[in-house]
């Protein structure tokens, strides 16, 4: 059977070897798994989760009953006073957009403390001109950039101290960056070094690729607000589409009226018969997570065994879902991320080449063979062509699968050399 797939004896051997150095870690994603499960499967009983919920809207989507629900369980999952989950957001960049429109009014200054935020908002923010970016409604932008993967505590009290600053901004994950993903206790410390000089801040966590790989979440550690996507881990690879925005009551009621209309709102978004892929979606997170988890953590050891960088590495503690291996090399890096989408169930005869994509600065290579397109919770794996030639891989709806998509891209990456 593995021959049929194109894996030779080596490669076998290679991940034999690999997965049993990390049964240890495996364990332990169980009890994660289970842990969130307990965490969904309460908040659908508190709301009374029923076949009516699954009905659909259109036109105005008033009276959604199943909207409203979902919106209640999400911010029941997530220990948020309210969430906005709408299939209208048509990504993560555009529920950050949107967030970031609503929270923003002109003059206000809009800091990011964990450097340069993920590449698709450059021309959001206006460092790459725009003419509709927040920099054009004179939205103004600080950064301050992180020093050996933790925050610049002391920078970042002095400036906020100064209580000028409108929003600050911490992306969770490490989105094309050479940085490290920022584990929660980092997130934590800084929110009290700020809050120890200023109360009023607004602080939002793009959470994207977070969400449930650890026990808990940004909101509980007192961020005011987070954003993410659901073709990533709470969508758990069934959402078609959508994004969602949960915290305090005002946020989430600022956005809404953002993504709508002033006036309308959260009462008003037809779902468009998504209500039941959104909740089943849900209900599969914990174990997709886990499964994208111990994918990422296969693909650590075994190529680590095979001589190359991987962060994290297999033993260290995770804050999201993303596992960068550094190939050093232009062709390597193709090579592998070519393998992946190899070994994908959709389109898996596509050859994935570099290419400019709307949104990013660098030629970009992203393989993909998922059943939703640009879903990233499926195993995909995306890279920017630059130095130093390091790929992003990421999801796994089932570790089966993602551990044959990891073998296979093996594969293609030794028998180049
Ligand atoms: C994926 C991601 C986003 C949003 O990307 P979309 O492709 O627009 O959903 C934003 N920030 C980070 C860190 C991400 O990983």
């Amino acid at each position: 059977m593995y021959q049929k797939f194109g894996i030779s004896n080596q490669v076998i051997e290679l991940a034999n070897k690999a997965e049993q150095s990390v049964q240890e870690q495996f364990k332990k994603i169980d009890q994660l798994c289970e842990i969130n499960s307990l965490k969904v499967l309460n908040a659908f009983q508190k709301y009374h989760v029923s076949d009516m919920h699954f009905n659909s809207t259109t036109g105005y989507g008033y009276s959604d009953i199943g909207r409203d629900t979902i919106e209640k369980i999400f911010a029941e999952v997530l220990q948020t006073e309210d969430s906005l989950v709408r299939g209208q957001f048509i990504s993560g960049t555009h529920a950050l957009t949107v967030a970031l429109f609503a929270f923003l009014r002109p003059n206000d200054i809009f800091l990011s403390i964990s450097g340069k935020p993920y590449d698709t908002l450059d021309e959001v923010i206006g460092i790459v001109d725009n003419p509709s970016s927040l920099k054009s409604y004179g939205v103004k932008y600080e950064q301050i950039d992180m020093i050996n993967n933790d925050f610049d505590y002391k920078k970042i009290e002095e400036r906020v101290a100064k209580n000028d600053i409108k929003l600050i901004e911490i992306q969770r994950s490490r989105g094309y960056s050479l940085r490290e993903s920022i584990t929660l206790d980092k997130i934590e410390k800084v929110i009290q070094a700020i809050r120890k000089v200023n109360q009023s801040v607004i602080i939002m966590v793009d959470n994207c690729y977070g969400e449930m790989v650890n026990l808990i979440e940004p909101s509980q550690i007192g961020v005011d607000v987070i954003v993410g996507s659901l073709i990533k881990n709470l969508g758990g690879g069934i959402a078609p589409n959508g994004a969602y925005i949960a915290g305090k009551k005002e946020l989430v009621q600022l956005a809404a009226e953002r993504l709508t209309a002033p006036g309308l709102g959260k009462e008003v978004g037809p779902t468009l018969g998504i209500n039941k892929s959104i909740l089943q979606g849900l209900y599969f997170a914990p174990h997709v997570v886990a499964s994208s988890l111990k994918t990422a953590i296969f693909a650590s050891k075994l190529l680590e065994d095979l001589g190359y960088e991987a962060n994290p590495t297999y033993h260290q503690e995770r804050t999201d879902v993303v596992q960068t291996i550094t190939f050093g090399d232009r062709d390597k890096l193709i090579r592998f991320c070519q393998g992946i989408q190899m070994g994908s169930p959709i389109d898996s005869d596509a050859i994935p080449e570099p290419w400019d994509m709307p949104g990013y600065t660098d030629q970009v290579i992203m393989a993909a063979g998922a059943f939703t397109q640009g879903s990233s919770i499926e195993l995909s794996c995306d890279a920017p062509i630059r130095k130093p030639y390091m790929a992003f891989l990421q999801g796994g709806l089932t570790y089966e699968y993602g551990k044959l998509g990891v073998m296979k891209a093996t594969q293609r990456l030794i028998e180049g050399y």
